[in-house]
């Protein structure tokens, strides 16, 4: 009989409902969900082709010790011995778990309770770090807590949406899609996008604004200084509801008209243009993602934005607020259960001695980790220092996603020990892995994902697991059990552990902080299969509240008042006589991440074939280089060889190239070679949109 399974897409953060279908001899094919309230029956080219994908081609079907198959048993056995040893001899800061926001929240919450309540380590951090970090700490300078206030309809009720360093056509595309189809049905709508390149979301924009690299901080605090000077601040608002408005004003207030103009290198008529839109329209929304946060300055810029609607109480209300969209399909149900180095759980602190206290007693924890661990960037200059003695990888491909992935691939080769978990065998990662393990694919896995809005949606298996493929969440529990922990991970399934994430987020109070899925504890394990998607908080007791955040103000520091943050513009020029262009990192429409799912798709692959340098055409002339010949891009740090692609969407003097193609593709093609591991100071989150190079002409020989 045929097999209907209501799912969620596993690429973006839009969080799309998907329909798989499973015939009775085993073909599958996806359909968007009408009744998904992120979607509502769209899909993108990513998420149509997903039954492309799933094949078993290059699957690990058992875990290996050293490249040889071996037995469950064997593999846990020797994990939990060599994590044993390396804590026992070194402390437990000489362990890591690198994890990832393709991890379900069921996996992501063992992985966190494992590594802080257990072994009494944070040093657990995920490839998030790399995505919305920057917005999480922004959050939580301004808000008290890492707290998204938007929702997706707020885009379709607001009558101006900025997009900033978000090209949400390519990169979020089925809310670009209800945001052009709200354009389209709303005249009076406008779009400003703010981005150096001109991005294909710039083609429904009425104002595209191609700042320089990283000015980001001068455009809105010259902004916030303007609402001051013609007084549209909501004085309400702010004496109600804020602090720190005064300080924040004294530095903002120094940044004239003239110096964003020479900063961000605006014409003076599109400044003009973009200060009016937001100073006279009440409705406005700000979305921000990775333009804003991979950046050294990442933090203040989403200060920065933030500061613009606290001043004009332009937060928690339909069709008003900033809004982070984050690039991963969990990295907010990560961000949830503290699955980052510098959280503890449901959103409590690790600094915070009474929070440590409540989640110690709620897990019955022997050793809770007392300080923030190593953020990815450090965590693997602890592995190449030798400080880290024992890591544990899970579903992510580092040495090609990190920063200085030279580097990086050099550490984990060196590394004493190493486990990879993952679903393919010949990631670049996996191939260093002491011990790999078999996990479970989209479509064999089941828990829940939460998407940029908040929202909890299942993955729901409609495959059996190839193999021995085991769910990550299992792997971790039968380690933990091997160590001695048991009793604590004596999961029957996600449906427990999900129950007991909700438990500990309402647990004595916790959840009053900001999140409280408190309503879903002790689900049965058919009410668990039933799940529709639902927004946090939901409270014990109601379940299917609505909760708009901060619209009477009730932000999460201790006098519930947001915090206006003083934020300054800094240098932001990287280039120099011998490295004089300025690098862009991002993605393409039709790949996801490192290519290992998105690339078995011949369909998807014939969007864009194969790495390239977007470059200016007066640039390419200059150079001496024609359309699809090799430019060889270098920095201090390193150097890759592709095509350039010549086209009038680049600014002059900057070149865009796509972070997904690695050097098994070609030789020199893994980007992230020439991306130093420059981090935000606040966030530790890369900065990959500003990076010096040289360009020429490559000659093959
Ligand atoms: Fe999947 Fe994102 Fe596309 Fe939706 S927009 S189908 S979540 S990749």
């Amino acid at each position: 009989m045929e097999k209907k399974v209501h799912t969620t897409c596993p690429y973006c953060g839009v969080g799309c409902g998907v329909i798989a279908t499973v015939t009775r001899k085993g073909a599958v094919s996806v359909k968007g969900d009408p009744e998904h309230p992120s979607n509502y029956g769209w899909l993108c080219s990513k998420g149509s082709a997903l039954a492309e994908t799933i094949d078993l081609d290059g699957r690990i079907l058992h875990p290996e010790i050293d490249g040889r198959q071996a037995s469950w048993d064997d593999a846990l056995d020797l994990v939990a011995d060599k994590f044993a040893a390396a804590i026992a001899e070194h402390g437990p800061g000489s362990v890591a778990f690198y994890v990832s926001g393709q991890l379900l929240t069921e996996d992501y919450y063992v992985a966190n309770k494992l590594m802080k309540g257990f072994f009494g380590s944070a040093n657990i951090d995920t490839n998030s770090r790399l995505c919305m970090s920057s917005s999480v700490a922004g959050h939580r300078r301004a808000f008290g807590a890492d707290t998204v206030p938007g929702v997706y309809e707020d885009l379709e009720l607001a009558d101006l949406v900025i997009l900033a360093g978000s090209n949400l056509a390519w990169c979020h595309p089925v809310l670009y899609q209800r945001l052009a189809a709200a354009k389209e049905n709303r005249p009076g709508m406008k779009v400003v996008v703010i981005d150096p390149r001109r991005t294909m979301t710039a083609d429904i924009a009425d104002l595209h604004l191609a700042i320089r690299p990283d000015t980001d901080v001068a455009l809105f605090a010259g902004l916030f200084s303007h609402l001051v000077s013609n007084d549209a601040v909501d004085q309400n608002y702010v004496a109600a509801n804020t602090s720190g408005f005064a300080e924040a004003f004294a530095v903002a207030g120094c940044v004239s008209f003239g110096e964003v103009l020479e900063r961000t290198g605006l014409p003076s008529m599109q400044l003009r243009e973009f200060y009016r839109l937001f100073t006279t329209t009440e409705k406005v929304v700000t979305c921000y993602s990775q333009g804003v946060n991979q950046s050294s300055s990442g933090t203040d810029k989403v200060n920065a934005i933030l500061n613009c609607h606290l001043a004009t109480g332009r937060i928690g209300r339909p069709g008003t607020g900033p809004f982070s969209l984050t690039g991963q399909p969990n990295a907010m149900g990560g961000r949830e259960v503290g699955g980052l180095a510098n959280m503890l759980a449901a959103h409590m602190a690790i600094e915070n001695a009474e929070d440590r206290d409540r989640v110690q007693r709620f897990w019955g924890s022997p050793a809770i980790a007392e300080r923030p661990g190593l953020k990815a960037v450090d965590l693997f200059r602890a592995v190449a220092d030798g400080r880290v003695k024992a890591l544990w990888i899970m579903a992510t491909n580092p040495v090609v996603s990190m920063p200085d992935a030279d580097a990086v691939e050099a550490a984990i080769r060196a590394c004493p020990f190493v486990v990879v978990s993952d679903i393919l065998r010949q990631t670049d990662t996996a191939r260093h892995a002491h011990v790999l393990l078999p996990s479970l694919g989209w479509g064999e896995k089941s828990g829940t994902v939460t998407n940029s809005e908040r929202r909890i949606s299942r993955q729901r298996a409609f495959l059996d697991p190839p193999g021995e493929a085991q769910a990550d969440w299992w792997q971790l529990a039968e380690v933990a059990r091997r160590m001695g922990f048991g009793r604590a991970f004596a999961y029957e399934g996600p449906a427990d552990i999900f129950s007991e994430h909700a438990a500990l987020s309402a647990f004595e109070n916790a959840g009053t902080r900001d999140f409280d899925i408190g309503a879903y504890g002790g689900l049965t394990i058919n009410a668990y299969n039933e799940i529709a998607p639902f927004q946090w908080p939901q409270p014990a007791g109601q379940v299917n509240s609505e909760t708009r955040f901060f619209a009477d103000g009730g932000f999460y520091h201790t006098d519930r008042k947001a915090r206006f943050v003083a934020v300054k513009p800094r240098e932001t020029d990287r280039t120099r006589p011998d490295y004089p262009f300025t690098l862009n990192t991002g993605r393409v429409r039709d790949q996801w991440h490192t290519m290992t799912r998105t690339g078995k798709s011949a369909r998807l692959s014939s969007h864009i074939a194969e790495p390239f340098a977007e470059l200016h055409p007066r640039d390419a002339m200059e150079i001496g280089v024609g359309n699809a010949e090799l430019v060889e891009i270098r920095s201090q740090q390193g150097r890759a060889i592709v095509r350039a692609l010549i086209t009038e969407r680049q600014a002059r003097g900057s070149i865009f190239m796509p972070i997904h193609w690695n050097d098994q593709f070609a030789a020199r093609a893994r980007i992230n070679t020439v991306v130093p591991a420059t981090t935000d100071e606040f966030s530790g989150q890369p900065a990959s949109k500003n990076v010096a190079i040289s360009v020429r002409r490559f000659e093959v020989k």
